[in-house]
């Protein structure tokens, strides 16, 4: 019978994953093998070692960076059949996913980017939305496996995807941070953070940042980890090549990457992305409540 297989049960992956379990008999494999069993018990996907993956007939994977995609492609190489299709979750970069995409023809494994936004919230709620790069009739043979979705938007061909989405996340980046700049200024003046949010939330300057991220997690001081600053500024690089490579004019979301790497330097890769703004606070030697 038809398998799905998911690769990477991080804080993305392993939610997603358990979507599928929920529609499909699905393997799993994670590096730290313990998470995979730990799936396995949740939600009854059958923990299996790289190789086995092979089996199934659609592959998701969920890694940090394409880096890891294809040296998990590489490890699997031996084992992969064709007509496999490869569906990969990875907030990934254009370039090294279009080789990627060839090699994997070799074998007769079609390979398709389909990074998701909506978080991890989303994730567990199986309603993130997926931005597909790939062939029109392999996103369609596809599109009935991504339980975890609630919208598809197939963009372009291979690498489409991963453009798409390095542009949504330099625009979360850009509203984060810019909100967080104006709400220094007004709790310094003696607006509270609330009263400010309320306004710009009825208001033309609202953004998820400001309607989700600020009042959930900056003001009530929780600032949980959910996604990684350095996975915020990964997705920054990806965005100025795709800028760079099109030799667009981007002087702002040039700069919006600076703040982020300073941001990541002093705090860490590890933090939580909305973490930067503890930055903004320390600068502003006030706190955004
Ligand atoms: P996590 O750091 O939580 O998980 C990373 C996963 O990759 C883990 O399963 C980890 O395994 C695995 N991994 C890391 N390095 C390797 C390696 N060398 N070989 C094999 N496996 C490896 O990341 P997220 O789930 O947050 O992010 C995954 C992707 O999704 C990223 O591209 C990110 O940008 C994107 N994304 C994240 C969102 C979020 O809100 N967190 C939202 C939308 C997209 P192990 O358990 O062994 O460490």
């Amino acid at each position: 019978s038809l398998k799905v297989a998911f690769l990477g049960l991080g804080a993305m992956g392993y939610p997603m994953a358990a979507h599928l379990a929920k529609r499909f008999p699905t393997l799993v494999w994670n590096r730290t093998f313990a998470k995979a069993l730990k799936h396995q018990e949740e939600f009854g996907s059958k923990a299996v070692p790289l190789e086995g993956v092979a089996e199934a007939q659609v592959i998701f994977t969920c890694l940090p960076t394409t880096k890891e995609v294809v040296e998990v492609a590489e490890a699997l190489w031996p084992h992969l059949r064709p007509g496999t299709y490869w569906v990969d979750a990875t907030s990934g970069e254009p370039e090294g996913s279009r080789k990627l995409a060839e090699r994997l023809l070799q074998k007769g494994v079609v390979y398709l980017d389909a990074p998701v936004s909506g978080g991890t919230v989303g994730a567990e709620k199986g309603t993130l939305t997926v931005m597909m790069g790939g062939p029109e009739e392999a996103v369609e043979r596809v599109k009935p496996y991504l339980a975890y979705a609630a919208k598809v938007v197939h963009v372009g061909p291979v690498g489409a995807g991963h453009a798409v989405k390095a542009i949504n996340n330099a625009l979360l980046a850009v509203n984060l941070w810019a909100a967080g700049e104006g709400l220094v200024a007004l709790v310094r003046q003696g607006v509270s953070a609330e009263k400010a949010l309320e306004v710009i939330n009825a208001s033309s300057g609202r953004s998820n940042a400001t309607e989700n991220l600020i009042p959930q997690r900056v003001v009530t001081r929780a600032f949980p980890k959910t996604f990684a600053l350095g996975l915020l500024v990964k997705d920054l690089g990806i965005a100025m090549g795709v800028l760079d490579g099109e030799k667009a004019p981007s002087p702002l979301l040039r700069l919006t990457r600076e703040v982020y790497e300073m941001a990541k330097r002093e705090l860490a890769p590890e933090a939580d992305h909305v973490e930067a703004l503890k930055l903004l606070e320390r600068w502003g030697g006030t706190e955004i409540r």
